[in-house]
């Protein structure tokens, strides 16, 4: 049995012109989606991100706002700016690029944010309403490979799932969403013991962890569908997931490569949400 490639650029390029024939319709209406993008500092990978994001906007039609503030720039101005935005009817989605300076604290600016114009979800109030299964926005990596496991052609339900982190962003909503969709999962993290056992078992891997190549091709079970969401850049400034794609590869049935797998579908996500709150603002939701 060949292992299938789960391509998340092919994938994110067919959601993404889906989102451009919506954005056409709704413009007929009167509705001009429009994303405001904060950056502060002048982190390298920060700055490949938001470019994406913006560049993903222009296909698609959404307007985007970008909002480059220096390094030293305190809690209270980022938040001055975010009401300033929550109050704009032209944006209807505001994104915050993390990490921020250790100045700001993180939480404060999440919650900022007005939660109709949370479009990563991160708010306290998106992800209760996750947790309770009412999500209006479903927060874009684990929404992402969601997608992607549906492209692998497999029923989640009663699959043992094995998330691997824990993370706000990444590992507790992808718990969450598996377990949504009927799988039995269980969380791995840095205290977890016999890891290998539980990786072993999984009929799903997500791995979120942030150290290269942490899954082998060894450690998991045969037809195993492994989504890799790790972006680590190596000194030779080779970029790998957390899954040793070469290995694993030949042991599991689907797996995500690195890049090209959950990034571009992450970004996707982010879309889909920019175009629900336009909607949603418009409709008064
Ligand atoms: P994070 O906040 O650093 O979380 C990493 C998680 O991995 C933590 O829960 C940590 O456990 C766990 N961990 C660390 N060492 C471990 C070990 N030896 N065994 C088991 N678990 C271990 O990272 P994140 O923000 O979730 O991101 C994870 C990775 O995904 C990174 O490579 C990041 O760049 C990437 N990422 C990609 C996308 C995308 O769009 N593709 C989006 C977001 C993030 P503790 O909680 O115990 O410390």
């Amino acid at each position: 049995m060949g292992c299938k490639v789960l391509n998340g650029k092919d994938l994110a390029i067919r959601i993404k012109s889906e989102l451009k024939s919506e954005v056409g319709v709704l413009k007929e209406k009167g509705i001009f989606p429009g994303l405001a993008v904060i950056i502060v500092g002048n982190d390298p990978a920060s700055r490949v991100y938001v470019n994406s994001k913006k560049k993903a906007c222009e296909e698609i039609g959404i307007q985007s706002f970008e909002y480059a503030l220096d390094e030293d720039t305190n809690e209270k101005e980022l938040i001055e700016l975010i009401h300033k935005l929550n109050d704009d009817d032209k944006v209807n989605g505001i994104l915050v690029q993390l990490p921020l300076p250790e100045q700001i604290d993180e939480d404060k600016v999440i919650n900022s944010i007005d939660p109709k114009k949370d479009v990563d979800a991160f708010h306290p109030v998106n992800v209760g309403k996750l947790m309770t299964g009412n999500p209006v926005f479903l927060p874009c990596t684990p929404a992402g490979v969601m997608e992607l496991i549906k492209e692998s052609g497999i029923d989640i339900t009663g699959k043992e799932c094995v998330v691997i982190g824990r993370s706000n962003i990444v590992g507790k909503p992808m718990a969450i969403l598996l377990l949504s969709q009927n799988g039995t999962v269980t969380i791995c993290h840095s205290k977890t013991v016999n890891i290998e056992e539980k990786i072993k078992n999984a009929d799903i891997i997500v791995a979120a962890v942030g150290i290269p190549e942490f899954v082998k091709g060894s450690s998991i079970k045969p037809g195993a569908i492994v989504i890799d969401v790790g972006i680590n850049r190596l000194e030779d400034r080779k970029l790998v997931g957390d899954v040793e794609f070469e290995t694993a590869s030949k042991v599991a049935s689907a797996i995500t490569p690195v890049p090209g797998g959950v990034g571009p579908m992450t970004i996707a996500m982010l879309m889909e949400n920019t175009v629900k709150a336009a909607k949603f603002q418009k409709e008064g939701n």
